[in-house]
């Protein structure tokens, strides 16, 4: 199949060709990648089982892991769920549009693929014109989740899309560069409280102005409350290998491993990038939400062609950095500490 690249440059959102056209192709049951403020989505209509399952097979995504319906209004998310808490009224008003996912009851409006035979769906409102615009031209529920091949870090350009789907799927909508870089927070809402099943752009302590936080759920439980848990992410295609520390204590490793005879790269915030000497280095930026937004292009830079080790290093998790670091963890090789 050939992939329609549609590019949209700032105005011409207002045109609307390129949205009028995937939008007709979702609505036919296609599937099209667009850009949302945390990584490139993939959509497809989340009411049509034969679509949903394109997005299975294209991803090479376990069957079992199910996705997130994107809606653009409040309405349309109350037509997906089989009530809404009055808690997440609330977090509606003030995260939405944005990226935080409530995991409700469903109430069978998606097919059942997108939440893999559970009884709770996932329903985000993403904050981007483009995603917003194709959402609210189809008027349909979209699965999307991260437009990348299963295992591999998520896309944060259209040019990752293409690396990964280009002749699997009908159209990628590129509208630049994604904003936050990390996708979305899930939560699981209870009645009384929520629990964090993937931290992510929207933080704890944001949650917590309006809903306590019973648990932050770890990764790898024997049986995990969100599937998604147990399987591999995020990882570049050489090993990474996370260090705790300085500078120093960064320049000690990757010295030992250059000795062996490795290239090595480094991943690091600006005031490290500057003192660490490698054969390879990307500056993650000068802040939390910097690397937050750079790490998933970082991670795709180095191939294995140019270098054998990809060194990155610990951040506080404080903010988006709880994100961030749960990311690193699930990418990581090994985590060396001071
Ligand atoms: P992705 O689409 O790759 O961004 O991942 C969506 C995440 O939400 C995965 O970790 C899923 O396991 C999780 N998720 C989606 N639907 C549900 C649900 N009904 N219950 C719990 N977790 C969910
Ligand atoms: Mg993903």
């Amino acid at each position: 199949m050939e992939t329609k690249q549609m590019i949209i440059k700032n105005n011409e959102i207002d045109n609307k060709n390129v949205i009028r056209e995937a939008a007709a192709l979702l609505s036919e049951g296609e599937l099209v990648a667009f850009p949302t403020e945390t990584v490139y989505g993939l959509g497809a209509d989340a009411t049509n089982e034969e679509a949903v399952a394109k997005i299975f097979a294209a991803k090479g995504r376990p069957q079992d892991n199910p996705l997130i319906a994107h809606v653009a209004t409040v309405e349309q998310l109350r037509g997906l769920v089989d009530n809404l808490p009055d808690y997440v009224e609330e977090l509606i008003k003030a995260y939405s549009p944005g990226p935080l996912t409530y995991v409700l009851p469903t109430n069978g409006t998606c097919a059942t693929n997108v939440t893999a035979g559970l009884s709770t769906i996932a329903v985000r409102i993403p904050d981007h014109p483009v995603a917003l615009s194709i959402l609210q031209a189809c008027n349909l529920p979209i699965a999307a989740p991260s437009a990348n091949i299963s295992g591999k870090p998520s896309p944060t350009a259209a040019s990752h899309v293409y690396e990964d789907l280009q002749s699997k799927i009908a159209g990628i909508v590129d509208g630049g560069p994604t904003g936050v870089g990390l996708e979305s927070t899930v939560i699981s809402c209870r009645e009384n409280d929520v629990v964090i099943l993937r931290p992510g752009g929207i933080t704890k302590e944001q949650i917590e102005e309006i809903i306590p936080v019973a648990d932050i759920v770890m990764e790898n439980n024997e049986k995990p409350a969100s599937p998604g848990m147990k399987y591999k992410h995020y990882s570049p295609e050489v090993p990474l290998w996370l260090v705790e520390g300085n500078a120093e204590a960064i320049q000690q490793v990757v010295d030992k491993e250059q000795h062996k005879g490795k290239k090595v790269a480094v991943l690091a915030s600006k005031e490290i990038y500057q003192q660490v000497k490698a054969d390879e280095r990307f500056n993650l930026g000068g802040n939390l939400s910097e690397v937050a937004s750079r790490l998933y292009d970082a991670l795709r830079t180095f191939k294995e062609a140019e270098v054998d080790l990809i060194i990155a290093e610990v951040f506080p998790e404080t903010g988006i950095g709880e994100a961030v670091m749960n990311r690193l963890r699930k990418a990581m090789t090994r985590y060396i500490e001071q």
